[in-house]
Order: C-alpha cells, then sequence, then structure tokens
C-alpha cells in the first residue's frame, strides 16, 4: 500500500495542509497582526509579539521608566544610561537625520506634544508656541556615545515614533527566524515585514494603501525576506476649518509636512526602512526620491499631495491602481 505513506508524508510537510497561526495585539499604540505558517507557528508568533513588548518598555516615550523617558527627564541635566539597543536605534535615527539635511528628526518631541495630535486635546498652536517648539527640535544636540545618550537642553524631547516601530519589527523578524520560521507576515499598523514565501513557495503579496480610498490598495509588490514601511497623513490627523493636520511634522517649519499623503520604503533593514518612509514622506517627491535613490539596497513610492505617484527605479509594482 503506498497510497497512505504519501497522503501521510505530504499532510506532515510544513505548511502544505495546516492552517497559519495568525494574533493580533495592540504594541506601541499600533494593532500589531503576526501570520506565521509551519510547524512552530504558534510559539514562534507568541515569542515574536513578546520581543515588539519588549522593545517598547524600552523605548516608548508613555513608559515612565523607558530609557526613552529617562533622557528626556534628564533634558539639559545630565547624560543617561541607556541599552545597547536604545543606542543603536538612536544611532540610526542621527544617521538618517544627516541623510535627510534633518527632515527626519528624533527630537521632534517638543512639537508632537504642542500638536497633541494623536492626544485628548490636539490643535493649532500659535505661530509663537511652534516658534518655542522649533528651537527645542535639533537632532544636533543630541549626544549618543558609550552607552550614554544626552540632550543639551531643558525642554528637548527625543521622539522615536518614526522609528522604533521598525526596531521591533526588525527583532520580531529575528524571532521569527531563530524559530525556524520560514514563511509569515508581520504588520504592525503599515510596517509590514514578510519572511521567506508564502506556504506555497510563491512570494508574498504586500499591497500599499491607497491614501485617498480607504481599503483599496494602491499598489501591490511582490516580496520576501524585507520590510515595507508606509507612512501616512491619513494615519493620525484632526481636521480643522477644512484642512487636515496629520501627525509627521517637517521640522523647517514646525507645521504637518506638506508635500506628500503617503511614502512607502523597501528595504532588509526594517528600521531603516521605518526612519526612512517618514524622512521621504517630509521631502516628497523630489528631494525625498533622490535620497532614496542614494541608498544603496533601498526602494520607495511616494504619493504627492496631488495624488501622484513617484516610484524608485529598482521597485517593481505587480499592480499600480492611482
Ligand atoms: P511614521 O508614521 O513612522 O512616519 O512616524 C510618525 C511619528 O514620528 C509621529 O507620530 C511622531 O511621533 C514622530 N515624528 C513626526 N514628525 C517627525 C519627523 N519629522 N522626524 C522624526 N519623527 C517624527
Ligand atoms: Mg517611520
Amino acid at each position: 500500500m503506498v497510497l497512505p505513506v504519501t497522503l501521510l508524508a505530504m499532510a506532515l510537510l510544513p505548511g502544505c495542509s495546516r492552517k497559519p497561526f495568525t494574533e493580533s495585539d495592540f504594541i506601541m499604540d499600533t494593532l500589531v497582526r503576526i501570520e506565521v505558517h509551519g510547524p512552530r507557528a504558534e510559539t514562534a508568533a507568541r515569542a515574536a509579539l513578546d520581543e515588539m513588548r519588549r522593545v517598547e518598555s524600552l523605548m516608548s516615550a508613555y513608559v515612565e521608566t523607558s530609557d526613552v523617558s529617562r533622557i528626556n527627564s534628564q533634558a539639559g541635566v545630565a547624560p543617561v544610561t541607556i541599552s545597547p539597543e536604545t543606542s543603536f536605534v538612536l544611532q540610526e535615527a542621527l544617521r538618517i537625520s544627516e541623510a535627510s539635511w534633518g527632515a527626519f528628526d528624533v527630537t521632534v518631541g517638543p512639537l508632537v506634544g504642542l500638536w497633541d495630535i494623536a492626544g485628548e486635546n490636539p490643535r493649532v498652536p500659535s505661530p509663537e508656541e511652534i516658534e518655542d517648539a522649533l528651537e527645542k527640535v535639533n537632532y544636533q544636540r543630541l549626544q549618543v556615545k558609550e552607552g550614554r545618550a544626552f540632550l543639551e537642553a531643558p525642554g528637548m524631547r527625543v521622539d522615536l515614533g518614526a522609528i522604533a516601530k521598525g526596531y521591533a519589527v526588525d527583532r520580531a523578524a529575528q524571532i521569527l527566524l531563530d524559530h525556524g520560521v520560514t514563511s509569515a507576515i508581520l504588520d504592525a499598523g503599515g510596517n509590514v515585514y514578510v519572511v521567506g514565501s508564502r506556504s506555497d513557495g510563491s512570494p508574498w503579496r504586500v499591497g500599499i494603501r491607497h491614501p485617498r480610498r480607504e481599503g483599496e490598495a494602491l499598489a501591490v509588490l511582490e516580496a520576501s525576506d524585507t520590510g515595507v514601511v508606509t507612512s501616512g497623513d491619513y494615519q493620525r490627523y484632526f481636521e480643522s476649518d477644512g484642512v487636515r493636520y496629520h501627525h509627521i511634522f517637517d521640522p523647517r517649519t514646525g507645521y504637518p509636512a506638506r508635500e506628500s499623503a503617503s511614502a512607502t520604503v523597501v528595504s532588509p533593514s526594517s528600521v531603516e526602512a521605518d526612519a526612512l518612509s517618514t524622512a521621504l514622506f517630509v521631502l516628497g517627491p523630489v528631494e525625498g526620491m533622490n535620497l532614496i535613490e542614494s541608498l544603496e539596497g533601498v526602494e520607495g513610492l511616494v504619493v504627492d499631495a496631488a495624488g501622484e505617484i513617484t516610484v524608485s527605479t529598482g521597485l517593481f509594482l505587480t499592480r499600480v491602481n492611482p
């Protein structure tokens, strides 16, 4: 009898007949969804989500004991000892700040607090208030060395909102790989990471959200072992007198950046893709795309304020729906 043996072998092939394990949870102020295929899917997925919670406890400004909260409370006072991981993320942040001429600025905290876009009392501040906050935004006045970080002036604040989720996703992907996972997708509110391929061996297809048509994909790309991170003006915003005020600021003006509706960056490093998607959003299709084209192994797509789509030379989309 050959048949039962064949059937048994098929059933045991990882990913062939098993249902994937999926789980969602609210981490880092974001709905995180994970789908893992293969024999150890559930253990791996749970460990990956735990890892994201661990990163959150180090880097969230809302956790009182986090490295970020301690750096901020000692602004203008004294350097603070931080974990090697927070050091790494701050160094990455400073690297992207330099590369983007300060369009990405990890010391944007005073502006975030002033506008309170995602908080209880969002409002349009006065020009004087914006001026005041801008004086406290300058990544060149953040020192990170020898395991310590220091903000040079009182009132300055580090905000890792544009980069920490990317780091958490990189860590989660590494945990999945450590568990031998060869097929998974993780979506942390626009920070997508795909591990390996789908269970049938074909590449993952990642949809990029249409910035103005909810529930519709603007484009689809095939990907494996990479991060695909989108920053959009639809993620957190309020409207006043018909104007949309969203959560991504232009540190040159102190107002929400006006060039783009959404910006997507593809890189095997999710932490890099996260920081760069914010930088690309602020800089827009011309300057921003110049930056993306100058970087090795990085691709991007930006939708400008008029809905025009600009795609980097090495990015191949399987479907575009403008
Ligand atoms: P993202 O969705 O990754 O583009 O990150 C947006 C978040 O990053 C905001 O909610 C702020 O916490 C923070 N942020 C806003 N503007 C900037 C900026 N120009 N540079 C760095 N971080 C920013
Ligand atoms: Mg970002």
